[in-house]
């Protein structure tokens, strides 16, 4: 009787195990624009702790976001991340993300750094650098100054069409006006020292150089020249200050890296633990520290020399990365016709 008791209780078990094995998903596939060195950490520490795989898609945002509206209901994404407010916007207006109803998440990311379909894990600030024998610190404290007449024939930037500029053309937008957005974008491009080229590094080494007396980069490149190696990229730096932009405004202007689960996920239970395990203190250490950027999550260390060069404390703009989208598309036009491109 005992015997044949443990035998049901056993085979019970057993039923309640397999079941849960079947519907408990053991793979995730993931379609990243990020690629660095620590996010294999950051995927290893996530199979380790709950058995599930990740298949990995890399590539670059766009042809991304592409390939999964390509694939459409069939496609295999079960996460898509990517960098930029904007883009990530867009991706929802393309209703690809499905709501994610994760107290955890809710909890753990501020509430102006998430939507409820797509989530920030990391922050990078768009700050001012200027070379400090053409430029002094007072002179461009705030966004708006780039467009003062003194600063002719010494800004630069990359282009207007990169998303980076659009965000930051979004939330002038929303600050001050588009108006005074436009006033600023056509005063920025009277002050260029030369027409858009390049990346945001590329600006750091041209106002190194002196080629350029002042431009705006995102604070993960700068963090990066201030820790390399390279005598030249030591020399650069040396010569160049940092602005915490409208520190007596509405603060610097943040972006983010984020992500959301699909609405076709095949996987959606291993989706969402990977986006909550994406803001557990351990993820978020790597996540932000592996690309120079600052974690979302209250409470988790930021020890980075390139980010600590920067200086600590400083105000950022709250304004909601979901509402910074809205008005990207205005941008956009406000650029193209100060000619800013
Ligand atoms: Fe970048």
């Amino acid at each position: 009787m005992t015997k044949l008791k443990t035998l049901a209780a056993l085979l019970a078990a057993s039923v309640t195990l397999g079941n849960t094995a079947l519907a408990a998903d053991t793979e995730l596939n993931l379609y990243t624009a990020r690629h660095y060195q620590t996010d294999e950490a950051l995927y290893s520490n996530f199979t380790a702790r709950t058995g599930i795989k990740i298949n990995r898609i890399e590539g670059k945002e766009e042809e991304l976001l592409e390939r999964i509206r390509n694939e459409g209901k069939n496609s295999p994404a079960d996460v898509f991340i990517t960098v930029d407010a904007a883009r990530l916007a867009a991706a929802d207006q393309y209703g690809i993300f499905a709501d994610v109803d994760s107290p955890a998440l809710k909890a753990a990311i501020p509430a102006h750094l998430h939507t409820n379909r797509w989530f920030a894990f990391s922050t990078r600030a768009r700050v001012i650098v200027y070379n400090k024998l053409d430029v002094k610190a007072d002179q461009v404290r705030n966004y708006e100054d780039l467009a003062k007449p003194e600063l002719k024939g010494k800004v630069c930037t990359r282009s207007g069409n990169h998303p980076y500029n659009l965000s930051l053309g979004s939330a002038l937008i929303q600050h001050i006006g588009a108006a005074k957005t436009e006033e600023w974008a056509r005063g920025l491009v009277a002050n260029f020292a030369r027409a858009p080229k390049g990346g945001d590094t590329d600006q750091i080494k041209a106002v190194g150089a002196g080629e350029c007396g002042v431009a705006l980069v995102n604070s993960y490149y700068l963090a990066r020249m201030f820790k390399s190696t390279k005598p030249e990229d030591q020399k650069a730096v040396e010569r160049i200050g940092v602005v915490w932009p409208n520190q007596s405004s509405f603060g610097a202007h943040i972006n983010i890296s984020g992500g959301g689960m699909l609405k076709t996920a095949p996987h959606k239970e291993a989706a969402v633990k990977f986006l909550e395990y994406l803001a557990s203190p351990e993820a978020q250490d790597y996540f932000a520290n592996g690309n120079n950027e600052w974690p979302v999550v209250a409470g988790v260390k930021v020890s980075n020399r390139g980010l600590d060069a920067m200086g600590k404390n400083f105000k950022t703009d709250t304004l909601p990365v979901g509402k910074l989208a809205d008005t990207v598309i205005e941008a956009q036009k406000i650029y193209d016709r100060a000619g800013f491109r």
